[in-house]
């Protein structure tokens, strides 16, 4: 037999599936790991799916997506971040941001090409960097600075090489977010390097102390962005697979060449609840933030009242506290954890090295699974923590 490809041997697995699959071996765990929303997709929004399915909507579409779908995205996101992009030769419909966050780095990179990553991140970017030949250069985020993108340190992990930064704010794991006047002290640098920016934008709606920003916004700029962005997170509409891409005319084409051949559309049912969301949807999509607002206050003063330092997160559903008073590792405080009281957390590093010394915590969760997961961490902490 001929070898599997040496990039993919190469591939590490996703330090979060690897945990869950041993939380789902014992009975009785309560998680507190799982990265989607736990809302059910509201039901005019299915409706409108069923309802095209019903009337014949079984078809490919075109391949950037429905033009109805596009004009909507781009009206909503005028609107709503003044972020400014044309339905016809700047939005491609993906499937998930996940496609649109393999499609940037294929349209962008030549092997050898370096990519800025932030540490700790999503888990999906180093492999997308490395699958399109590219080599990630990392920055490490600091609790002390809220874990956010500070110019000094975009500088300096430039070089002659760098093709393009990956950044995602709000973010996960940390819910760290970057405001508009943080982002304003990085276009400059942005402009002179040339490179782009891959801006992962999936928790935008799910900002809560501040109004969403993004370096879509600086005209100056715009050119070099490429915004991922899609539903699954502020629709809780992750089954569906749907996301897009805005970026220039350029590059747009350019991304838009392997989907056509790759996925050639995105499903079309789904698109047709993407339309419904957008009209329709923006009451639920409040009430679900305003769920989640109350959920991390709750997690918040909790886990800071029983010991664990817990930064104020901002945006996401993800809450990032420190664990480095227990003197354990992250794998070995979630590995104790999950043995004696039967709570799944993600491990910090599994999102990279500097999330060591941290655990993730979702609250995509009723408010009485969280007080439950409470009582055990914080009956866990009474017999570990170094007084
Ligand atoms: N980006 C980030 C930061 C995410 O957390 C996720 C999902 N966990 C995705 C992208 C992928 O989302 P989608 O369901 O749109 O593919």
């Amino acid at each position: 037999m001929k070898q599997i490809s040496k990039t993919v041997q190469e591939l590490k697995p996703s330090g979060i599936r690897k945990f869950f699959d041993l939380a789902n071996e014992i009975e009785g765990v309560i998680s507190l790991g799982v990265g989607e929303p736990d809302f059910d997709t509201p039901w005019h929004i299915c409706e409108n799916a069923i309802h095209a399915i019903s009337h014949g909507k079984t078809h490919y579409t075109a391949n950037r997506g429905l033009l109805e779908l596009r004009k909507a995205i781009s009206e909503f996101h005028a609107l709503r971040y003044d972020q400014h992009y044309n339905p016809e030769d700047e939005i491609i419909v993906t499937v998930g941001g996940s496609e649109g966050i393999d499609l940037a780095m294929r349209t962008l990179l030549d092997p050898g090409d370096e990519v800025i990553c932030m540490d700790p991140n999503y888990v999906a970017y180093a492999p997308a960097v490395e699958l399109a030949g590219g080599k990630v250069v990392s920055i490490q985020l600091k609790e002390e600075n809220d874990f956010k993108l500070l110019p000094d340190d975009l500088k300096q992990a430039i070089t002659p090489k760098t093709k393009a930064i990956i950044i995602n704010f709000p973010s996960n794991p940390t819910g760290g977010v970057m405001t508009y006047e943080d982002y304003e002290k990085l276009v400059p640098i942005i402009k002179e390097s040339g490179i782009y920016v891959v801006s992962d934008e999936i928790y935008a709606e799910l900002s809560y102390d501040q109004p969403f920003a993004s370096l879509a916004q600086f005209e100056e700029v715009k050119d070099q962005i490429i915004v991922i962005n899609g539903f699954s997170k502020a629709f809780a509409m992750t089954g569906w697979r749907l996301g897009y891409l805005l970026s220039s005319k350029e590059v747009s084409s350019a991304m838009n060449k392997i989907h056509q051949y790759v996925i050639m559309c995105a499903p079309v049912n789904a698109q047709y609840a993407a339309i419904e969301a957008l009209a329709h949807g923006m009451d639920d999509v409040v009430k679900m933030r305003n769920d989640y607002l109350d959920r991390r206050n709750l997690l918040v003063s909790r886990l800071n009242r029983m010991g664990l330092k817990t930064n104020m997160p901002h945006g996401t559903f993800y809450v990032f506290p420190s664990i480095k008073q227990t003197g354990m590792t992250s794998e070995e405080f979630c590995a104790k954890l999950l043995e004696e009281e039967k709570v799944a957390c993600v491990p910090g590093n599994a999102f990279g090295q500097s999330g060591e010394g941290f655990i993730r915590i979702s609250y995509a969760y009723s408010m009485d699974h969280i007080k439950k997961a409470c009582d055990r961490i914080e009956h866990f902490l009474q017999n570990h923590i170094k007084q």
